[in-house]
């Protein structure tokens, strides 16, 4: 038995994670996800999505490979390009990456909205909380006085100055059927998952194959060096993007990757 094999996965905080550990990011991800369960702020149906992304994060060997980094900086262009971006909040995204959130709508002039698969105003009220707490300032999801079209009722409600009437759309660990809706919407829909074959991600414009708590920091550093580019130099990022060869790489790294 390696020492390694004695880190408790309850530790009480995150700082006690050796940073070395050969599988830091997935204890930290875990550890992440429990603390968000006990603040009311990640549903337990959170703990099996984060399992499953685990698995992927694993064959991936707990990197950015090349076409999820494009695919950040594309992200990055797309979100400094729009009229109206919007980030869009879930229990888990609230979980792991809440200031990195904070982040990178201060880097492209983004909304955050909370919208969550099991909806509740405690859970709104805790993540709307949660986010304040790292900084920011406009949450929006609560007003919810808007639906996307061919989805029930409880999933579809969005806010009407927010998703409905966004442009570009970024939503992380998205449930397939939401996914599709808001396509269909013909916003540009940018999903970050680790699972390629996912439907979130084989509808998005711009799929991310990487965990959240590696791409969101990516995206808010190229939009920090893609921020004074124009508008050209933009749309040329955009448009040399290949989305199925992005999708391609990532499942080939899953199927054969060394590990
Ligand atoms: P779908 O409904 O899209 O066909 P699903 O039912 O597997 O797929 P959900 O449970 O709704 O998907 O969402 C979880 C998704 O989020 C999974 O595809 C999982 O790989 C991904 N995921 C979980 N944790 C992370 C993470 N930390 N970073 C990126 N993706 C993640």
């Amino acid at each position: 038995m390696t020492d390694y094999d004695t880190v408790s996965a309850d530790v009480e905080h995150e700082e006690e994670i050796p940073k070395d550990h050969p599988r830091y990011q997935d204890l930290l991800t875990r550890h992440r996800i429990e603390k968000g369960v006990e603040k009311g702020i990640t549903h337990l149906q959170g703990m099996h999505a984060e399992g499953r992304g685990s698995a992927f994060d694993y064959l991936l060997g707990e990197a950015t490979i090349s076409s999820a980094e494009e695919a950040e900086r594309v992200a990055a262009a797309h979100l400094l390009l729009a009229d109206h971006p919007v980030l869009s909040i879930n229990g888990n995204v609230a979980a792991l990456v809440p200031g990195e959130m904070v982040e990178l709508a201060e880097a492209t002039g983004a909304d955050l909205e909370i919208n969550l698969f099991n909806r509740t105003p405690e859970r709104i009220e805790a993540i709307a909380d949660h986010l304040r707490e790292h900084g920011a300032e406009d949450v929006k999801g609560l007003e919810a006085d808007a639906r996307i079209p061919n989805l029930d009722h409880q999933r579809a409600k969005v806010d009407e100055d927010g998703i409905y009437a966004a442009d570009v759309v970024v939503v992380p660990l998205e449930d397939g059927d939401r996914a599709e809706a808001l396509n269909e919407m013909d916003k540009t829909e940018i999903v970050i998952d680790l699972n390629p074959l996912s439907r979130s991600p084989q509808v998005a414009d711009v799929p991310i194959v990487d965990n959240i708590i590696r791409a969101v920091p990516n995206m808010t550093e190229h939009a920090r060096v893609l921020a004074d580019e124009d508008e050209a130099e933009l749309r040329s990022i955009i448009d040399e993007f290949d989305r199925e060869a992005a999708l391609e790489q990532a499942e080939d790294r899953i199927r054969s990757g060394e590990l």
